[in-house]
């Protein structure tokens, strides 16, 4: 089965129909294949306009809020990007297109495995993925141009602000059980940060030390 018409469709209707347009956003989401990310008996709906399950009691994202978070990051092409939570890989496989190098942290194991194996697969080479408690960071790879949460958090982790470069930014999920407010994070001098709230959303909770515990967090 051909997904590129599917792919296709995707992008005019949920993307570019709903105000994406950052050329370099709307190429990658043309060129990567989204079914890859899930199981197979999912790669017919893997086009449509919901997050999917992946496993684990995790999900890959709705593309629109892929589309959106990576162009709320505002890249330009060869930067350096953090993303917490790999989940099944399809976002840093987005932000690879654009992107010098993708460091991505997930803490279950065999999401990890499986997103390397689908990343190599359709040859992503430029994607670290670390098993580990993202919450943290990824200190020995820092200052970070970017750093993308794709996971809901109670407050903004002080190691993601730490990890910026100047004039870096961080995009997070963060709020409550149930739902949280996208913010976008943008450092402006050693101390000095700016934040502005993008748009109401609803994600997996971000689980660790500077997260939520295991068993609380967003439904
Ligand atoms: N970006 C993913 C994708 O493209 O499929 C979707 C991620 S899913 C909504 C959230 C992911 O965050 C889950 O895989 C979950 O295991 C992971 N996660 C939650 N807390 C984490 C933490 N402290 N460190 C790393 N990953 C975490």
């Amino acid at each position: 089965m051909d997904y590129s018409i599917a792919r296709r469709l995707m992008v005019e209707r949920q993307i570019v129909g709903r105000g994406i347009h950052d050329p370099l956003v709307v190429e990658a989401m043309k060129k990567v294949p989204r079914h890859r990310f899930v199981e197979e008996a999912l790669w017919a709906q893997a086009y449509s306009d919901n997050p999917l399950p992946i496993g684990e009691k995790q999900t890959i994202s709705q593309p629109y809020m892929v589309a959106l978070m990576t162009q709320a990051l505002e890249l330009k092409g060869g930067e350096k990007i953090l993303e917490i939570g790999t989940g099944s890989g399809y976002q840093a496989a987005i932000l690879s297109q654009i992107v010098s190098r993708v460091y991505s942290v997930e803490r279950i194991s065999a999401l990890a495995r499986r997103a390397r194996r689908v990343l190599d697969d359709i040859g992503c080479r430029n994607v670290n993925i670390k098993l580990s408690d993202g919450t943290i960071g990824w200190e020995t790879e820092a200052p970070f141009d970017g750093i993308i949460v794709t996971a809901g958090s109670p407050k903004v982790p002080s190691h993601y602000l730490e990890q910026l470069t100047i004039g870096g930014r961080l995009i997070i999920p963060v709020g409550g059980r149930g739902c949280q407010v996208l913010k976008r994070i943008v450092r402006l001098g050693q101390v000095d940060y700016k934040e502005e709230d993008l748009l109401d959303c609803r994600f997996v909770p971000l689980i660790g030390k500077d997260g939520w515990s295991e068993g609380e967090g967003p439904l």
